[in-house]
């Protein structure tokens, strides 16, 4: 079994890496997320730093698969609370997007806001377990706007949810099960802006090693053009009950 691993990059627009990402091993399990910052001024990554944080605190009370998805929310609420307390002055209007997976054998549970995505992979194909809260997200969902016309849209980086924004953390939380030889990707948009399904589903189906896979999305999104930072997490999956 291969060990989960992260990439982060700048990109080749951006004069800063505002997305953030976490790969952290709790009983039984592993906890993994990613964070993209918005609001100028350096304030997105004190954001998206502070999402991580979060989760940290979150990272050390779990015991095992039980109540880690209760704690998770617990802590990202708390994350919320900490990016508004802390959006002042030129910070104003700061918030990040949050895609936070517990993954144990036979089950991952998510949280998801912002349009951050997490994917599933196999040899049947690239499965998206989560929906971007976004303008274009809804008009994909309405059937008003292609998958493929959302990726260039001018309005694309347009959220409709973020941590840090409005009175609560609101997440949507899924649960799905997971198999030996899936793999679990997250995300941010400046991976899904660049490459569309196919090509990250090209990409994975090549296989081998994990670290080497992350880095090579990460080299394609550059390729491709890089107009953001590009962040990706990739852990391998087991079946099985949690234990
Ligand atoms: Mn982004």
């Amino acid at each position: 079994m291969q060990q989960p691993v992260k990439a982060t990059d700048v990109g080749r627009v951006r004069d800063h890496n505002e997305d953030a990402c976490l790969v952290a091993p709790v009983p039984g399990g592993l906890v993994l997320a990613v964070a993209d910052g918005m609001g100028g001024h350096a304030a997105g990554e004190v954001a998206s730093g502070l999402a991580i944080e979060g989760l940290q605190r979150a990272v050390d009370r779990i015991r095992g698969p039980g109540a880690a998805l209760g704690i998770l929310q617990d802590e990202v609420e708390r994350a919320h609370q900490a990016i508004r307390a802390a959006a002042q002055g030129e910070r104003e209007g700061m918030g990040c997007t949050l895609t936070v997976a517990a993954l144990w054998p036979g089950q991952v549970e998510i949280l998801q806001i912002g349009d951050s995505r997490a994917y599933c992979y196999d040899d049947t194909g690239l499965v998206q377990l989560t929906e971007d809260d976004s303008l274009v997200g809804e008009m994909v969902r309405a059937n008003i706007l292609s998958a493929a016309a959302a990726r260039h849209h001018p309005a694309r980086s347009v959220l409709t949810r973020a941590l840090g924004i409005g009175p609560h953390a609101d997440c949507q939380a899924v649960i799905r099960p997971v198999a030996d030889g899936q793999l679990l990707l997250l995300c941010s948009d400046g991976l899904t802006s660049m490459l569309d399904d196919a090509a990250i589903a090209a990409r994975l189906a090549a296989g081998g090693d994990l670290e080497a896979l992350a880095q090579g999305l990460v080299a394609a999104a550059n390729e491709a053009g890089g107009s953001d930072n590009i962040t990706v997490v990739l852990a391998p999956c087991r079946g099985g009950g949690p234990s």
